[in-house]
């Protein structure tokens, strides 16, 4: 009998964690379907492109990556964020089988179904229990919310992903369970907004193992850290409940880390940025956590030359800085969104002072970024292996998060695999990374987890 032609999807995923996760779905759906992935555009029926519209410098990649899937492939159904600007897509590249909008996970697969109908067999169980996951298999991210209730005036986010949804608590948790047993090691909270979490919902009960657990940060967090795992929270704002997560941090429930967006500190300018929970306490607020968790690592970004910033705004964000002795730092020149408030506001910096002020912070936040890093010259800390080479392996410690912060590199220990949790003495600090030795206090390995097929990405976004 002819063997049948299996059909093979190849996907090229860009822009934020947020899409890898959708990528994901749309990839478990599919593998549940009997479609295989394809790692080569050559190999693939059709190809999804996953895109990112956010700024005007994610839109030309979109549309340059979804050129190159043209005119590798020929069959290219879009989805993401630049899906909702279907007339930008279909002007540039007018040969694509489909557009859809972000989330729009049954649209996407109804396009695949079109282009290369599905095989069908009940037989097929193609899907781990984990599901399939674009990121290494010992950490994946977990979202429990889409889209966003605030209106940040430089930002589009809400008109592209809508209001806040969240998931129940129910679902997560049985979700981090899967992945947990599956043999990830390191879950990463990921949302538009977590500190948010459950607020359109009323923060809905709803069950997990035998027991009401409701949609609230504070409860989800306390019950995530149940699970033996490194559970780490970004896209954290300062509201006073998330003082609650401290003691978590400190116990070791929660990896004590914070991704906080504070985008600005200058009273004036946040307050034309419309950001959520902006107030002067922010401070105090950080000196509190840090009393209650001394470990507590908080990585952030800044927008500067944001329309109508002056000079003493911005010498007051420095100082901030200096004081607030944040751990990581990513900063970007104000751009203009298409689509976002911000464009109208008065005042706009000139690109050349925009980048003056982009190197003035930098510059203060090198020395307080370096002068953290040495302070942990001499101590024991807990790092998870990424990966191992003849040199050795290459880890990261509970202040950082992969793919966005730095490395501690454990030079000899070659017999380590990644998700190896181990006890690094840390002998050497520059400015992102760290260098140290293997402690004895302790390596603990994971269990083999059930095997997990590999999808791969053909290019991958920031
Ligand atoms: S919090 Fe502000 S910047 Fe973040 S997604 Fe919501 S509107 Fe955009």
């Amino acid at each position: 009998m002819a063997r049948r032609h299996i059909p093979k999807v190849g996907i090229v995923s860009l822009g934020c964690p947020k899409a890898l996760v959708d990528s994901e779905r749309i990839l478990t759906k599919l593998r549940a379907e009997g479609y295989e992935i394809s790692g080569s555009y050559a190999g693939a029926d059709v190809v999804i492109v996953n895109t990112c519209g956010f700024l005007d410098s994610a839109r030309d990649e979109s549309l340059a990556a979804i050129g190159e899937a043209v005119a590798e492939n020929g069959r290219v159904i879009v989805t993401g964020c630049l899906g909702k600007d279907e007339a930008a897509i279909r002007g540039a590249h007018p040969k694509v089988l489909a557009v859809t909008g972000p989330q729009q996970y049954e649209a996407v697969v109804g396009a695949v179904h079109q282009a290369v109908p599905p095989l069908h067999d009940p037989f097929l169980d193609l899907v781990p229990p984990q599901g399939i996951r674009l990121t290494p298999r010992h950490y994946a991210y977990l979202k429990i919310s889409e889209g966003c209730n605030n209106a940040c005036s430089f930002c589009i986010i809400p008109a592209l992903r809508g209001r806040l949804a969240s998931r129940p608590a129910g679902d997560i948790l049985r979700e981090a369970e899967r992945l947990a047993a599956a043999g990830v090691r390191e879950l990463l909270v990921i949302s538009q907004d977590t500190s948010a979490y459950g607020l359109d919902a009323g923060y809905a009960e709803s069950e997990w193992r035998g027991a009401p657990v409701r949609a609230r940060m504070a409860d989800l967090c306390r019950a995530l850290g149940e699970l033996g795992v490194w559970v780490r929270l970004h896209y954290v704002y300062p509201y006073p409940h998330v003082d609650e997560i401290l003691p978590l941090m400190a116990e070791g429930r929660l990896v004590p880390y914070l991704d906080i967006p504070f985008q600005h500190a200058s009273p004036r300018v946040l307050k034309a940025m419309r950001r959520p929970a902006h107030q002067e306490k922010t401070l105090e607020r950080i000196r509190a956590w840090r009393r209650v968790c001394p470990d507590l690592a908080i990585r952030s970004t800044f927008i500067v030359g944001f329309p109508g910033e002056t000079e003493e705004d911005f010498e007051f964000l420095l100082d901030w800085l200096e004081e607030a002795q944040l751990d990581r730092v990513g900063c970007f020149r104000y751009e203009d969104v298409r689509g976002a408030a911000s464009n109208a506001l008065p005042d706009q910096v000139e690109d050349e002072e925009k980048q003056v002020r982009w190197e003035r912070l930098m510059e203060v936040q090198q020395r307080v970024s370096e002068a953290r890093m040495q302070a942990k010259v001499g101590r024991v800390l807990p790092a998870i292996v990424d990966e191992v080479d003849e040199e050795g392996a290459i880890a990261r410690s509970q202040a950082d998060a992969p793919e966005i912060d730095g490395n501690v590199f454990i030079e000899g220990a070659v017999d380590l695999v990644p998700g190896d949790l181990v006890a690094v003495r840390i002998e050497h600090a520059e400015e992102y990374d760290l260098w140290g030795r293997l402690d004895p206090s302790g390596t603990e390995r994971p269990a083999d987890p059930p095997a997990s097929a590999a999808a791969r990405k053909l290019t991958s976004g920031a």
